[in-house]
């Protein structure tokens, strides 16, 4: 299959800062890798708090403006972008495919995501309405919704455009500005994406800096001037950000990591139910938060629906990203790739059995791709490592239970609590299950579908806060309360 069109990557990105690219104060860079040829793309500046501060400053002085536009003036725009975006979605695919290795298909859909998040909340945002209440004849109280100011934001490297353009689209429809932190290894997309959006927003309203987290990240999070923060990432990273966040009292949004069990019962479609464990464990190489790892069977259709995974993971095409046809790629970078191949290693030494898979795969042309086989173990405890820990890679294990409480005790067991899918013809069941498993979002008979509107988070130590949905306008804005009295002069207190 010929490889799609290719494009140009620059050697060097400054950091982006009032609509210009904007040099560094540090003199450190992150070289940025191919995951499929292992050469540097390209450097970014591992920014500095200097750096910091000047992005901030640059939001600062554009978030009043931009929020006086009104929402209307703003939404147009946000839609002007998301026309733009969608007008160059062979090349953003093509850039995102070639910065995290991901198959062209799952590059295309999300750059059509990206879009749709900017648009959805252009949308929503002009119904975003305040209230009032009449207290009485001659008082009215007034809610008034008020954008915070400036914003920072950091995301994670698995769907580093989609994840750019979800985040702050909530954030900019509400008036205020943005400074975004971009993971490490994946700065590609949202820097030409905030390239692109640089000819039509106004200067400051959107800003990028790239750096390590614990630096550049850090000095995000401690400025005074920012607002709010908004983190997805590791459950690691969570509780760090929200330690610092709390000595400037900053609101906070945590979309952390997830270790999700998807529920087979005796009566579910076999077939649907295998296609959504094959969906849930390897779609972007198993590198998505709400990764449906830990399968727990029923023991009456535990063999067949192993039986019938198996049967497909052999027909899963893994290869060149590029390819329109594959359906997995490689996974984002060496040291990550080495961390999951530990993982796997450790599911053998604590007793699991490998089904299908365990090992790293050669693909014609890329040598050096960081391609790893879909994997399947059995005979896995629920407290051992790959069971309770998140891989965040193609790598899940399969549990046989027997009755409804049993499994819900079981997927509850863990901190995790993001995402759940439960497979049963019985929608009594299925919904009693829903409600009892704690996370924060719940399949049924589907998986790993992510509509705009559909509120986005977890609970427990994934975290808290609501994403892609109207109620993450809440999240960006703050309540003013005004209480006016229409006839103060006739009854001052001190009469
Ligand atoms: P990470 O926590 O290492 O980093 C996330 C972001 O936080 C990066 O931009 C990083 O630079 C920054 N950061 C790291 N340390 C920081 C610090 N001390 N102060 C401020 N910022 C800091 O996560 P990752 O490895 O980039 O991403 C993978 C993780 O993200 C997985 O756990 C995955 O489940 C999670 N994730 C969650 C969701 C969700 O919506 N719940 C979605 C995608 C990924």
């Amino acid at each position: 299959m010929a490889a799609q069109r290719a494009y140009q990557i620059p050697e060097k990105y400054d950091l982006w800062i009032g609509n210009e690219w904007v040099p560094s104060h540090s003199n450190d860079v992150l070289e940025n890798r191919s995951p499929l040829t292992g050469e540097v793309l390209g450097t970014v500046p591992d920014a500095n708090e200097q750096d910091i501060t000047l992005a901030v400053q640059s939001a600062e002085a554009a978030w009043r403006g931009w929020s006086d536009l009104g929402a209307r003036k703003r939404a147009n725009l946000l839609l002007k972008v998301a026309d733009r975006l969608v007008e160059d979605a062979e090349r953003f695919a093509w850039l995102e495919t070639s910065d995290t290795g991901k198959p062209w298909r799952e590059s295309i859909a999300n750059v059509h995501t990206a879009a749709d998040r900017l648009r959805y909340f252009a949308g929503v945002s002009r119904a975003f309405e305040g209230s009032t209440l009449p207290v009485s004849k001659n008082i009215l109280s007034m809610h008034l919704r008020e954008p915070l100011g400036v914003v920072g934001i950091m995301g994670a490297w698995n769907f580093p455009l989609n994840m750019f353009a979800g985040k702050i689209a909530p954030a900019l429809a509400a008036g205020n500005s943005v400074v975004y932190k971009s993971p490490e290894p994946t700065p590609i997309t949202t820097f030409e994406l905030a390239r692109l959006m640089g000819e039509i927003l106004p200067p400051g309203v959107v800003n990028v800096v790239t750096g390590v987290g614990e630096r550049a990240g850090a000095s995000l999070v401690a400025h005074p001037d920012v607002r709010k923060i908004s983190l997805t990432g590791s459950v690691e990273t969570g509780p760090i950000v929200m330690a610092s966040a709390a000595r400037t009292t900053k609101r906070i949004t945590l979309e952390l990591g997830g270790k999700n069990a998807q529920i087979v019962y005796a009566d579910a479609d076999l077939k649907a139910a295998a296609q959504g464990v094959m969906l849930g464990a390897f779609m972007n190489q198993g590198q998505v938060c709400t990764s449906g790892s830990r399968i727990f069977a029923h023991r009456s259709v535990a063999e067949e629906l192993q039986a019938r995974v198996i049967e497909m993971i052999p027909k899963l095409r893994v290869g060149d990203p590029f390819d329109p046809d594959t359906q997995m790629g490689s996974m984002v970078y060496r040291e990550h790739l080495e961390s999951v191949m530990r993982y796997i290693e450790l599911g053998k030494a604590e007793g699991g059995t490998i089904l299908t898979g365990g090992k790293r795969l050669e693909v014609d042309g890329y040598p050096n791709g960081l391609f790893v086989e879909p994997t399947l173990f059995s005979g896995v405890h629920d407290d051992m490592t790959v069971a309770c820990q998140e891989i965040f890679g193609p790598v899940a294990t399969v549990h046989v239970f027997d009755e409804e409480d049993e499994v819900i005790a079981r997927a509850n067991l863990l901190d995790y609590g993001l995402a759940a899918g439960i497979w049963s013809q019985d929608l009594g069941r299925a919904h009693r299950t829903a409600q009892a498993v704690q996370a924060g979002r719940v399949w049924i008979n589907c998986y790993n579908l992510f509509p705009s509107g559909a509120g986005f988070g977890g609970t427990k130590a994934s975290g808290f806060g609501r994403e892609d949905a109207f109620e993450t306008l809440l999240e960006f804005t703050q309540t003013k309360n005004v209480i006016m009295d229409f006839a103060a002069e006739r009854r001052s207190f001190y009469d």
